[in-house]
């Protein structure tokens, strides 16, 4: 038996989750948050309860130490030597990583060197690395990246028609972003299916706060709607997704703005918390439009048709999907929204049974048995996945 720790570090927060394996059971989770500012947050979960303190936790480096020994005064853990792996989240792995890796120097270096790719992510994920390296020496450390799975993009599908050079000595193309999560799906459904990944076709819609749509044909990612950055594609709680690049010079005459203010209005303002001028948060807008706020529906209405126009696309892409599959906070939770998704493929033969969409959180097929493609919502679980590849690692 090995205990797996899978971590996912951002600016100023570390989430953990440490697994038990082969069975992929969780043991325990939690977050330090507010990292580096007067009162830093540290919360688990012992014996399936959440215990909270609010402490003083300057950098990284004591996160990780505080954070192993709670794991020992809370007895989940009786010495560091218990943990035989750390995987850890890694947004970008650039243009040469294609598959989870061991972070030696080498690797660590490259990372060095594209970060100005994903700065607000990549920096703190390097921090967080580092800061366990550090406590954790003797173990093998993990990367398993956010992009990776989109390394089987074709050319065609990851080349933007701008001049060539901005691909070819800048690196600007598609990279595609919430891979494990779609890499997981991609395996679950197969499983599910008694199939191997090589013989799946899937159109997967993560749609959560963050929102990708991923086609799938053989098992692999050919296309995805995030780009260069996750602010491509569908629109999500606070970014905009796709629009004429246009606006952003329009936008800026008229409001005098400068580009980096313009990009935070697209990041943050936009998606459903721009249209809805309400919420960033499917439940506040679902409720809204029902007691009949315009602006929360047209949020709503606007996001669905951005995605089956996707769906649609990439099941001609796929050459005809086995199935959609809805996961993420929304996807697995938003029973209007799926509904409001599936009544706008009808022309692809799609038919969601309303019985059995009236479900939230589980594993389960949600398309009537008339339906031309089947629709699954299938939790995702990015932990397991990290824990999976380290172990394979070790
Ligand atoms: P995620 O980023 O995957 O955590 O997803 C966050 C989104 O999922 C938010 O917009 C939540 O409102 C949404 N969500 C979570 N639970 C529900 C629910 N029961 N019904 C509708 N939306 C939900």
């Amino acid at each position: 038996m090995s205990k797996i720790m899978a971590v996912n570090a951002g600016s100023s927060s570390l989430k953990f989750q440490l697994l038990k394996m082969p069975e992929e059971k969780m043991i325990t989770s939690g977050i330090v948050e507010r990292i580096g500012m007067k009162k830093s947050v540290f919360s688990i979960k012992v014996n399936g309860e959440k215990i909270e303190e609010t402490t003083s936790i300057p950098n990284h480096g004591n996160a990780v130490n505080i954070l192993l020994q709670k794991l020992i005064e809370h007895n989940i853990i009786e010495g560091y030597d218990e943990i035989a792996g750390v995987g850890h989240r890694v947004v970008h792995g650039g243009d040469k990583i294609s598959e989870s890796v061991v972070l030696d120097e080498e690797k660590i270096e490259y990372l060095e060197g594209i970060i100005d790719l994903a700065p607000l992510h990549l920096g703190p994920n390097l921090t967080g690395i580092k800061a366990f390296q550090k406590v954790l020496p003797n173990v093998k450390h993990v990367g398993v990246f956010d992009t990776a799975f989109h390394q089987t993009m074709p050319e065609e599908a990851y080349l933007y028609a701008v001049p060539y050079d901005w691909f070819a000595n800048h690196k600007v193309r598609k990279y595609g972003f919430h891979g494990t999560s779609h890499k997981f799906i991609t395996q679950r459904y197969a499983e599910m299916m008694n199939k191997e990944v090589k013989d799946v076709n899937l159109i997967i819609a993560h749609i959560g706060n963050g929102a990708s749509i991923c086609a799938v044909k053989n098992g692999k990612s050919i296309d995805t709607s995030m780009g260069f950055t996750p602010l491509e594609g569908i629109p999500m709680g606070t970014r905009s997704g796709n629009i004429d690049p246009a606006v952003v010079e329009y936008m800026m005459k008229v409001k005098k703005k400068s580009v980096k203010e313009i990009m935070n209005y697209l990041n943050k303002q936009s998606g459903y918390l721009g249209v809805s001028g309400l919420s960033s948060d499917s439940r506040d807008l679902v409720a809204a439009s029902k007691s009949g706020n315009h602006q929360a529906k047209l949020a709503i209405d606007v996001q669905a048709k951005r995605i089956t126009d996707y769906i649609a696309a990439y099941n001609n892409y796929v050459g005809g999907a086995d199935a959609i599959i809805f996961t993420a906070g929304i996807g697995e939770n938003a029973i209007y929204t799926r509904a409001l998704i599936g009544s706008k493929l009808s022309s692809l033969g799609v038919e969601i049974d309303d019985e059995r969409n009236d479900c939230r959180g589980v594993e389960k097929k949600i398309s009537s048995d008339k339906s031309k493609i089947d629709v699954y919502v299938i939790p995702t679980n990015e932990e397991v996945m990290i824990a999976r590849d380290t172990m394979a690692l070790l």
